[in-house]
């Protein structure tokens, strides 16, 4: 019989609790269970916590980015440039338009979108942009925002990872015409799923929020309310993509702790990094000057030339010792669907292909203990220093 490992430490784990559960049985009590006056609530504090004039509650970070590509009208046959190193989501709401995801090498240091390799594969179908601010590092935005004016592009961020971050003091999700933020179960503020976009641009709020619901003309959700009217019209094939009242309270439970769930994740970052920067095998993150990550992954990567294991199999004995962990991610280009549909070749992404087979995610989420940190620190530190070359 195979041997029972019981984990010690999961690779993430959620920080709710009482709070959540409380706030999420006052909406159950209340009659109302889907969108009303909790999510224009969370809405509102939302985009005044990230610094945005609109804030668009919807059902995932993949809804969000559906939303706002349809927001800037993209086409079939259009272009878009997004990274190959990232969630399948930045690029199948492409897709979704029979436009065509154009995909980016990444830069070797923050393994965000490289800007330089960006500009290259623009066309004149290319359209839009989508950085990802990856692990919660922000992109150059400067350098991005400065491609996307000389090239007539939109920008839309993906923000899944970035809240909360900050790029040159200015809050992620108050810089471009549009961002998109995820709060699925893994991500820094979750409410199982649900997802938020936000804009400055009052037209594109209001076709989002019209096109989340069935493209039913304003403040659809109310018709059943006391307030409301049965009456209502359809201006467009909308989508199914709004945040319910439940998830609303939670969320804003969790917007509340936000600072205090990021800044017990940035001292994770910091023990992990004063641990491991000195070992030759290991290399730490860094964070970009005039850059507040907002610490959703702590990506370590093996200097495998000096290691006589591979990274799966640094993978495998965290994994006996009970330790929890992930790849963020394997590239998009080596998954069969856009390689055999746009025909993209590992060689054509150097960067993101090599660093792909180096990297782990290490746990990092709020409640971790000293003694789990601690834990995890030795046991890296451990299998490196065993199978050091
Ligand atoms: C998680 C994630 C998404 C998708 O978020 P959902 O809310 O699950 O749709 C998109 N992009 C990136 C980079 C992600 O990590």
């Amino acid at each position: 019989m195979a041997k029972v490992i019981e984990q010690i430490i999961p690779f993430h784990s959620a920080d709710v609790g009482e709070e959540e559960a409380q706030a999420a049985g006052e909406v159950i009590r209340s009659g109302w269970l889907t969108m009303g006056p909790k999510t224009i609530e969370f809405e509102q504090k939302f985009a005044a916590y990230v610094g945005a004039k609109h804030a668009v509650g919807v059902s995932s970070c993949t809804a969000a980015l559906h939303l706002a590509l349809d927001a800037i009208g993209l086409k079939q046959g259009d272009e878009v440039l997004v990274p190959t190193t990232t969630f399948t989501s930045t690029a199948e709401v492409v897709c979704y338009f029979k436009a065509k995801p154009v995909l980016v090498d990444v830069d070797a240091k923050t393994l965000c979108m490289d800007p330089v390799d960006a500009e290259r594969r623009i066309t004149e179908k290319t359209r839009a942009v989508i950085p990802v601010h990856y692990a919660g590092q922000p992109c150059d935005m400067d350098v991005i925002r400065d491609m996307a004016k000389r090239h007539g592009l939109r920008v839309i961020e993906d923000a899944a990872h970035a809240l909360p971050a900050s790029y040159h003091g200015v809050r992620i999700g108050a810089i471009s015409e549009l961002t998109a933020f995820s709060f699925y179960a893994t991500k820094t503020l979750t409410t199982g799923e649900g997802g938020m976009i936000t804009t400055d641009n009052d037209e594109l709020a209001t076709r989002m929020r019209m096109m989340r619901l069935h493209g039913i003309g304003r403040d659809a959700w109310k018709r059943y309310s006391a307030a409301g009217s049965w009456f209502y019209e359809v201006l467009d094939s909308g989508f199914k993509y709004n945040l319910t009242d439940i998830q609303s309270a939670i969320g804003i439970v969790q917007l509340g702790k936000c600072d205090q769930m990021r800044d017990a994740r940035a001292k994770i970052a910091h023990r992990y990094s004063e641990a491991f920067a000195p070992e030759r095998a290991l290399q730490v993150p860094t964070v970009s000057d005039g850059c507040d990550s907002a610490w959703h992954l702590y990506v370590l990567r093996l200097n495998l030339e000096e290691l006589s294991i591979t990274r799966s199999e640094m993978i495998e004995k965290l994994k006996e010792r009970g330790v929890g962990t992930s790849v963020h991610f394997i590239p998009l280009h080596m998954h069969p669907y856009y390689k055999n549909t746009y025909g993209y070749r590992e060689e054509d992404f150097p960067v993101a292909s090599k660093q792909y087979q180096r990297y782990l995610s290490l746990p990092i989420f709020p409640g971790m203990t000293e003694s789990q940190i601690d834990y995890v620190i030795e046991n890296v530190l451990e299998i490196a220093r065993s199978a050091a070359r």
